[in-house]
């Protein structure tokens, strides 16, 4: 799988794809993320990628040319599955929509800054539109990240653990069970003694309760009890 990620600031996506789990599956060639500088499309000497809102107002839109330029070189490359532009108002991200993107071959994130993208790069140029929640951020250099890490750890080998994913929260419809690691006890605060029994049928049927009864604290909704 291959992810393109458009920005005008790519210093901010050099932390999150250097480490870690996401820099292993790169290394295994599980993914290739690629970060492009949206300057470098720029059509004039002073590198410009934004300008002042037409009808006036508070703060600049980032301008189609050099983000059509940039779509364009890439899709001469390779077919593209979607075009997505990271949006405060777009399709809250959620596991469902990670994993049909996980299975994906080529996906482009864009990356708004300032008071966002000119409209006509949404009617014409982007196929998908993802928010990470209904809140606003200054860029969507971190939504991209988000979003890129949520698809990647699903992909075939970037876990250790095959299962691990499927045993995450969200993917059974249920939210995760508690989970303890050594000392057994700490403070006098006692990890569960049904964990440590070694009883792998109790153990599942433990889990199992427990993250049902988790789910309906936390997110009634998913139970179908909101
Ligand atoms: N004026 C816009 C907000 C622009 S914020 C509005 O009111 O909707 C600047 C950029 O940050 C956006 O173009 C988008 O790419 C990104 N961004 C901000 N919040 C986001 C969110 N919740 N999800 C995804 N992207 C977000």
């Amino acid at each position: 799988m291959r992810i393109d990620i458009i920005t005008i600031l790519p210093r901010l996506l050099e932390g999150p794809f250097n480490d870690s789990i996401l820099k292993r599956a790169q290394d295994k060639g599980l993914v290739e993320i690629v970060v492009h500088n949206l300057r470098d499309y720029s059509t004039n000497k002073q590198k410009q990628v934004d300008d002042y809102a037409f009808g006036g107002g508070a703060g600049m839109v980032m301008m189609i040319e050099p983000i059509d330029k940039c779509l364009e070189h890439l899709k001469k490359e390779r077919h593209y599955d979607e075009v997505i532009y990271m949006s405060p108002d777009g399709e809250l991200l959620d596991q469902p929509m990670a994993n049909a993107l996980s299975l994906k071959q080529n996906l482009i994130l864009l990356a708004g800054h300032y008071k966002g993208v000119d409209e006509r790069v949404r009617e014409h140029l982007i196929t998908k539109e993802i928010s990470i929640g209904n809140y606003v951020l200054t860029g969507g250099e971190l939504p991209a990240a988000i979003v890129t890490d949520a698809i990647v750890r699903l992909l075939p080998g970037v876990l250790s653990d095959e299962t691990s994913a499927l045993s995450d929260s969200f993917q059974d419809g249920l939210v995760s069970p508690p989970v303890y690691t050594r000392p057994a006890s700490y403070n006098n605060w006692d990890a569960p003694e049904i964990l440590r029994s070694g009883n792998e049928k109790l153990i599942n049927e433990w889990r199992f309760e427990q993250a049902v009864s988790r789910t309906k604290k936390r997110r009634p909704g998913m139970l179908g009890e909101e």
